[in-house]
């Protein structure tokens, strides 16, 4: 775990002084380009020191006060200065501000006051992606909803699909109520989704959709296949995991979203069963979303699991039944 913290660490150093590495360059060669700019920014950087000079060592109330607001109106008209500058030379205002991958926490991975600091949820998103090792797995780029393309789906009706729309149509809903999950993420009342259907149907595709537009409103997501996270939680019960600890266990109950990937593939034992109930019975408790996807139907998963889950999963989620034929046999 100490390995994980450190190499994390070493990341946020790295994106840090990039982006602070970037604002140097342009600034740079900004001055060079205009070296009445060096001046103001010098000039700027003076009466900053001055005003601070003035708060600690000027006893008299009012004369500070005075004092202050005199080098403020100068600061003032400096700033004028630079914008009027910067205008000229068609430059944007906010050209030269870090560009932080987490403008949250400007990839320091802590939030908050000096009292009251937290771990922003970037960096639990990054201990997550690591101990799950789901860097592998996440496909956002290449797989969100930009990139989703409904016209792979066949608008041919089969009475083998047993519904009274075509494949397009269905994912075409599909498409709406994921969208709409992640619209009303926040609110308690949203139910947890399921994915149902075969292989190469879309579904995984459409996982990662979600995965990618709830990270992007600021949540954190878990995702990883059933029978791995079944192999881990069983590995941490017998104290066989030194990469996963009991922090990394509360996240499957504490994660904004826990999203488990091929349900009903996976060994079967009655503590798997068990522990898998356990985590989805305290998240639905709490009102945490899920978003589980699988190849088996309703009535294959009662054989599998047993009624328990499969009550719990019928109150508590929108089910979403992919059909069609296997896309990636049609794209070969
Ligand atoms: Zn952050």
């Amino acid at each position: 775990m100490q390995d994980i913290y450190r190499r994390i660490q070493r990341e946020y150093e790295e994106s840090r002084s990039k982006a602070l590495a970037e604002v140097d360059a342009r600034k740079k060669e900004l001055y060079e380009r205009e070296p009445e700019l060096a001046k103001i920014d010098e000039e700027i950087q003076k009466q900053g020191l001055e005003i601070t000079k003035s708060v600690i060592f000027v006893d008299d109330d009012s004369k500070r006060e005075e004092i202050i607001r005199e080098l403020n109106s100068v600061m003032d008209r400096l700033k004028q200065k630079k914008a009027e500058i910067f205008a000229k030379m068609g430059i944007p205002e906010d050209y030269l501000k870090p560009s932080f991958s987490c403008s949250l926490c400007e990839d320091t991975g802590i939030v908050g006051s000096i009292t009251g600091a937290k771990p922003c949820n970037c960096f639990r998103q990054k201990v997550i992606n690591y101990t799950y090792n789901q860097a592998q797995i996440f496909n956002l780029e290449r797989e969100n909803f930009l990139t989703f393309d409904e016209s792979v789906f066949s608008e041919e009706k089969k009475p083998a699909y047993n519904s009274d729309k075509s494949p397009r149509e269905n994912i075409r809903m599909i498409r709406e109520i994921a969208e709409k999950f992640v619209e009303r993420f926040g609110e308690k009342e949203t139910k947890s989704l399921m994915f149902t259907g075969g292989t190469g149907l879309g579904k995984t595709f459409l996982s990662n959709c979600v995965a990618k537009a709830v990270m992007d409103a600021g949540y954190t997501v878990l995702y990883q296949t059933a029978g791995l996270l079944m192999d881990l939680i069983m590995d941490y019960r017998k104290g066989d995991s030194e990469r996963f600890d009991a922090s990394q266990y509360e996240e499957l109950f504490e994660v904004d979203l826990l999203i488990i990937d091929d349900l009903g593939t996976e060994n079967v034992t009655e503590a798997r069963r068990s522990e898998l109930f356990n985590i989805l019975n305290t998240r639905i408790l709490k009102g945490k979303k899920i978003l589980i996807s699988t190849n088996r139907d309703l009535k294959e998963l009662v054989n599998f699991y047993d009624q328990r889950i499969v009550s719990r999963i019928l109150g508590n989620f929108q089910i979403c039944r992919f059909f069609g034929s296997d896309l990636r046999l049609a794209s070969k």
